[in-house]
């Protein structure tokens, strides 16, 4: 076709696009952003489920822009529209709020960039393609779907590439005239990239955590509109990341095979590349086998993000989960920094482990004991209660009730260089600090933490009524129980009790055990005279009196 003949053919399949590519150009300038800032962008598919490897990633668009003072934005990417789940949309923006994983612009988030939603800019697509039917580098194409089919199964026979391409792609050089036959008689029709590729040429890319790739080059004429005039995700990528200038695109492992293509696309359509960072996705070690598996939305819970809501892990644990997924020298970073948190640590590319991360509940638990041991009481407190509200009502209530006493409870031995570390989840705060609130230790009693051991009573109850102080620090305290203990015939310290068994009835701590399982039922329990001075005398001697009726 000459020049004149595409620009005709351009302006009859597409007469209602009428700017022009230097009107978008000049619509979505150049960010004004400070030297090395990154903007990156979160592109799901509405198709209804979110998880953890989608949150991953949103996490690592996140850190990285703020880090650098860039952007992160929020692109719908619903191409695909038999993807497309009633409410999908929706359930991204509410994940997003619900993880504090919040982009700066974007669907829902505003910014000059949009519209951020790909199925409301067909108009800008369609611009660019029209472009490139003038330029001679896309061409309509009429092939049906039997004809694609039958070449297909030739192609598999042959053990050659699947595609259109070469002496396949039999439309590439139509002419005008044969081009309005068949738009006369209204053949269904694609648009697809002339791809100027030769596949013994080798193209080289560095992606940001794969390091240098290398691929044959690309030379499939892939579609770029489909026939309902929408966009393929690739073209939709090309385009979108061009004109919201993003600067890195960290995404799935999945997506490395099309890289020849983007590349591809982006210099036909003489845009600037962009840089791209590949995440491998998040393995399991199957419990039955040991293997190494992916991870599957039917076995393992944990993937599907409403998991960590409904087992009250806190966001920013998880948070801290996702870092040290993101970055390998994370969590040691963390661990021996206890006053810092992770904006203040510096991601890097090169510390993201190239091979892929295998899913690890003890690591996950074990960050989220240390958050929890980091927060003050009244913080465990607050944020506990916030998460019953929504799971726990009747639980939350108690919290309500006995505020005071709680947040007492939560505090103890939160001070100093090693602070208590016990929890890692909310849902676990009602039954480890279950003897904090009366009517639930009423409840539950002495049923599940009880020794076996048969204690005395009456020696617990002359203690408590004759010599307990709780108007004093902890080592007077302990003196008097002490001294309660060697006047009744128990020693002083288990070691003396040791070397002569025979000549006491137990120890010290032996009493300190009887009256911790009365009061606490339990046969751990953090420090005891701080419960014991929280409960009061009073309380005390009622769940003395509560062991003896059980
Ligand atoms: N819409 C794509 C997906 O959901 C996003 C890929 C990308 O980030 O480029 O897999």
């Amino acid at each position: 076709m000459t020049d004149k003949e595409r620009i005709e053919l351009a302006n009859i399949l597409f007469p209602n696009i009428d700017k022009t590519r230097d009107y978008y150009e000049d619509k979505y300038p150049e960010r004004d952003l400070p030297e090395g800032a990154m903007v990156t962008r979160y592109g799901p598919s509405p198709t209804g489920f979110v998880h953890l490897g989608n949150l991953l990633s949103a996490f690592a668009d996140m850190m990285y822009a703020k880090q650098s003072n860039g952007s992160f934005f929020l692109r719908i990417e619903d191409t695909d529209q038999k993807r497309m789940v009633d409410g999908g949309i929706e359930n991204i923006v509410s994940v997003l709020h619900d993880f504090d994983i919040l982009p700066n612009e974007g669907y829902s988030f505003g910014g000059e960039y949009g519209p951020y939603r790909q199925s409301e800019r067909t108009e800008i697509y369609q611009t660019y393609v029209k472009d490139l039917i003038v330029k001679g580098l896309a061409y309509p194409c009429f092939m049906t779907e039997e004809e694609i089919a039958t070449i297909k199964e030739e192609q598999e026979i042959n053990k050659t590439k699947i595609g259109i391409y070469g002496v396949y792609a039999q439309d590439r050089d139509l002419s005008l005239e044969e081009v309005k036959e068949h738009l006369n008689n209204k053949d269904e029709y694609v648009i697809r990239l002339k791809s100027p590729g030769n596949p013994k040429n080798e193209i080289e890319v560095v992606d940001c955590i794969k390091g240098k790739l290398k691929f044959p080059e690309h030379d499939v004429d892939t579609i770029l509109l489909k026939k309902d005039g929408t966009p393929t995700y690739h073209f939709a990528h090309a385009i979108d990341d061009h004109l919201m200038h993003t600067t890195h695109v960290i995404r799935g492992d999945e997506w490395v095979s099309s890289l020849p293509l983007h590349i591809q696309l982006f210099e036909v359509l003489g845009f600037e590349p962009v840089k791209y960072a590949h995440i491998a996705p998040i393995t399991i070690k199957d419990q039955e086998t040991g293997n190494i598996r992916k991870i599957s939305k039917r076995k393992d819970p944990w993937f599907g993000v409403k998991y960590y809501d409904e087992n009250g892990i806190p966001i920013e644990a998880l948070h801290l989960y996702l870092a040290t997924i993101t970055n390998t020298n994370f969590e040691e970073w963390y661990l021996s920094n206890s006053d810092k948190n992770i904006s203040d640590f510096t991601f890097s590319f090169d510390k993201q482990a190239i091979g892929g991360t295998s899913f690890d509940e003890a690591k996950l638990v074990n960050l989220c004991k240390t958050y929890f041991s980091r927060k003050s009481g009244k913080e465990v407190y607050e944020e506990t209660l916030k998460w019953a509200e929504k799971h726990d009502v009747e639980y939350s209530k108690l919290l309500k009730d006995n505020k005071e006493d709680m947040i007492e409870f939560l505090s103890i031995e939160k001070d100093g260089p090693r602070p208590r570390k016990d929890i890692s989840k909310y849902s676990e705060v009602k039954e480890e600090f279950s003897y904090a609130i009366d009517s639930l230790f009423e409840k539950e009693n002495y049923s599940k933490n009880e020794s076996e051991k048969d204690y005395d009573i009456d020696l617990v109850l002359d203690y408590v009524n004759n010599y307990l102080k709780l108007d004093c620090d902890n080592e007077t305290w302990f003196n008097g129980v002490r001294e309660f203990a060697t006047k009744n015939g128990y020693a002083a310290s288990p070691k003396e009790y040791k070397n002569n068994p025979e000549d006491y009835k137990g120890h010290v701590g032996d009493i300190c055990e009887a009256i911790r399982v009365m009061i606490t039922g339990r046969l751990k329990s953090p420090d005891l005279f701080s419960i014991m001075k929280i409960l009061g005398k009073d309380r005390i001697q009622e769940r003395i009196d509560l062991y003896k009726n059980r």
